[in-house]
């Protein structure tokens, strides 16, 4: 790395830092008493980084200062959704303060046990709208393909935690046959979306083989990956990998990033190694209260985002699944927010605003209303700023 990334690196981390609220920087993992005697390249390797990964308050204790709230939730999340973080992920959490973003998205906490009002545990209905086993069939032309129900990491504000978690799972590649059937005979998909769980989480091989049988398929022509590897694993991200990453391109990838502070170095690397392999990158962004629900974190994060090759793409609105009442912020929040970035910064940096509409209605755009009155042949119009203009037809 030249010596001008290693400084506009450090100005990045410096920068991450002054308003979020916890102020520590990322530690070096030898400074934590768990890690300290681990030898680099089994830091570096991905497979080491998944079988150490935290899981139960012992090991969290020699990480961070776990508060009862977190000791409670840690004996409640057995079985789905359990708690799973990565080393490299740990090295990113704030000892002291339990209201660290990082922290905040790994750890679970008694709140999880509340179920709010109106909370479902399917509220996007996906499991009515399967034809196939592993697919969701919602739009017209493109269908969505749960691949694998294993994460690097188990975020606490996950929308399909009915489903993820580390129990054991067929990993046969036959558990696609039903689904690779379905888009064969339906000519309408021409866009595939693989997510879980985490699809990179699977082994290259399994991989590989999925992504060529789709793309074996003729008509389908765009073929996405959604994941949050980069972010919480980046030493999954290999040569081996972007290389089938290339050999069947175009592939595109989303990414799940949620803070500035998940915008390290190491993630950089990552994103870099997917961005010169060819894949284009996107970002999918949970709004979450006390996250990253001020609108100069989220444009920060924007900004961060673009520095990165990553096109700001989907902000969502915290979906009302069971036990996540504690991330919900109000719909106001999320509409300001692109109140805030729309005009006042790049376009690239202004994401779409959605609601995954309760019930299976798909994402719908929500945003601040830019058109005042719309009559025979004019439109009045507003501004970011507020001015009137008058637009005639
Ligand atoms: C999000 C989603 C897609 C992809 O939607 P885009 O707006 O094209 O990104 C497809 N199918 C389902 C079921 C989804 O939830
Ligand atoms: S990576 Fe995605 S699927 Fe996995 S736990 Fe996080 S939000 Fe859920």
């Amino acid at each position: 790395m030249s010596n001008n990334t290693a400084v506009e690196n450090q100005k990045l981390q410096q920068e991450i830092l002054v308003p979020a609220r916890s102020s520590r920087k990322p530690l070096d993992y030898q400074q934590i008493s768990l890690f300290k005697d681990v030898n680099p390249l089994d830091w570096e390797d991905w497979h080491w980084q998944l079988k150490h990964r935290v899981r139960n308050k012992e090991d969290l204790s020699q990480i961070i200062k776990v508060t009862p709230e977190e000791e409670e939730g840690i004996k409640k999340a057995t079985g789905r959704l359990s708690m799973a973080i990565t080393p490299y992920w740990a090295t990113l959490m704030d000892a002291e303060d339990a209201t660290c973003p990082i922290r905040r998205q790994a750890v679970p906490t008694s709140f999880e046990s509340a179920v709010g009002p109106h909370e479902m545990t399917d509220p996007c209905a996906e499991d009515r709208d399967s034809p196939a086993a592993h697919l969701v069939h919602r739009y017209p032309d493109r269908v969505l393909l749960l691949a694998t129900d294993h994460c690097a990491m188990y975020c606490r504000h996950c929308t399909r935690r009915r489903l993820v978690g580390d129990h054991k799972e067929d990993n046969s590649a036959s558990r696609f046959d039903a689904a690779i059937e379905y888009i064969k005979s339906n000519k309408k998909i021409r866009d595939v979306l693989i997510s879980g769980g985490d699809p990179l989480l699977m082994e290259d091989e399994e991989i590989e083989s999925l992504l060529k049988r789709i793309r074996e398929i003729s008509h389908v022509e765009f073929l996405r990956i959604g994941t949050r590897i980069p972010v919480t694993l980046p030493q999954r991200i290999t040569e081996k990998l972007t290389n089938i990453l290339k050999k069947y391109s175009p592939v595109w990838v989303s990414i799940h990033f949620n803070h500035p502070k998940e915008i390290t170095k190491r993630c950089k690397i990552a994103c870099d190694m997917l961005v010169e392999s060819g894949v284009p990158l996107g970002s999918q962004t949970v709004l979450l209260k006390g996250i990253n629900d001020r609108p100069y974190i989220m444009k920060k994060l924007m900004h961060e985002l673009l520095q990165i090759r990553v096109r700001p793409y989907y902000i969502y609105q915290c979906d009302p699944v069971r036990g996540t009442q504690h991330f919900r912020t109000p719909v106001a929040v999320g509409i300001n927010i692109m109140e805030k970035l729309r005009g006042n910064t790049s376009g690239y940096a202004v994401p779409t605003y959605v609601i995954d509409g309760p019930g299976g209605g798909g994402k719908i755009p929500v945003g601040p209303n830019y058109v005042l009155s719309q009559a025979k042949g004019k439109y009045v119009l507003r501004n970011y700023k507020g001015k009137i203009y008058t637009y005639l037809e």
